[in-house]
């Protein structure tokens, strides 16, 4: 696969200070490899040996479906469904890789996915640098503390990644700091959410919604590092 394909400086993820910035990465890394695999790359033979091999989840065939041309899908889906016959119906040939009646599961019963094993690789590689940013410089220290806020799944992450690959004290400060940052937004997305409700008692008839109107999106985003559009018609939707 092109290396430039998942290079993403991390400063230019942390300038707009909005949101959560892994999460801006892992759409960026998404993106990148959607369009990768349904553009040129999909002819590439090791690229298809792979996209053969592994296939997409439900989330990346709907993603490669909006963003790649019909006949790029189709090329990927024809090679892809000839190696899953292969697999899963040559009892015969290879009992121990059949996908029917085979015991113990494995990978093949939870499936695979080209863009999430890419995604999940380059992430690691990305925070990686980051890290090694927040130990180095105090520039970015100071951008990373002034973040809106860290999501839960991505908190998790950094301080998991921290706890493995810094010395114990400097991981304590790099935890301490994605906390603060994650916490404090849990704890707004909260208080906007009982607001929210609030505002359908009918005393509040005439209040004022605050901050509230999006605040389940904002909740769900935050719970689940995916940025959650809001339906159309938003709050009327009582
Ligand atoms: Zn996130
Ligand atoms: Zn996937």
């Amino acid at each position: 696969m092109r290396e430039d394909i998942c290079t993403i400086p991390i400063n230019e993820l942390f300038e707009p200070k909005k949101g959560c910035p892994i999460c801006r990465m892992v759409d960026m890394l998404e993106g990148r490899l959607a369009e990768y695999i349904t553009g040129a790359a999909m002819m590439e033979p090791d690229v298809r040996i792979e996209t053969n091999r592994l296939g997409f989840c439900e989330r990346h065939f709907a993603q490669i479906h909006d963003v790649g041309s019909r006949l790029s899908i189709a090329l990927i889906l024809e090679s892809h469904l000839k190696e899953v016959e292969e697999r899963a119906f040559a009892e015969e040939a290879a009992p121990k890789r059949k996908l029917f009646g085979s015991h113990g599961g494995g990978e093949e019963e939870h499936g695979t996915c080209f863009i999430c094993e890419n995604l999940e690789r380059n992430r690691d590689h990305l925070v990686e640098i980051l890290l090694n940013l927040w130990t180095k410089e105090e520039e970015f220290r100071r951008l990373f503390g002034e973040q809106e806020y860290f999501c839960l799944p991505h908190a998790k992450l950094l301080i998991r990644a921290a706890a493995a690959r810094l010395p114990k004290k400097t991981a304590a400060p790099f935890c301490e700091e994605v906390r603060r940052l994650s916490l404090s937004y849990l704890q707004t997305v909260e208080s906007d959410v009982t607001h929210f409700c609030r505002m359908f008692d009918y005393r509040n008839k005439d209040g004022d919604w605050g901050n509230s109107k999006d605040a389940i999106e904002r909740a769900i985003a935050y719970l689940t590092g995916r940025l959650y559009t809001p339906a159309a018609n938003g709050e009327e939707k009582a």
